[in-house]
């Protein structure tokens, strides 16, 4: 991945980070799921055996905007 730039204005040499989920029973990062969000009978989104996979989010140091990538499952 060392070829990154901002699909937003162009720019090369994004910062690597991810997506903070401090939720209840959270790992602590968010996670992107397999499939279009269903809710269970409590309003929660059904997680059961959906894949889910990390999530690589590198920001623009010039206009601020991320990219979002999921490449390894989590
Ligand atoms: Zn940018």
């Amino acid at each position: 991945m060392s070829e990154l730039h901002c699909t937003h204005c162009g720019e090369g040499g994004l910062e690597p980070g991810f997506i903070m989920d401090q939720g209840e029973h959270s790992k602590g990062f968010a996670r992107w799921v397999e499939g279009a969000l269903e809710r269970g009978l409590l309003g929660g989104a059904r997680l059961m055996g959906r894949p889910k996979w990390e999530i690589d989010a590198y920001r623009c140091r010039y206009c601020h905007h991320l990219e979002l990538f999921a490449s390894r499952p989590a």
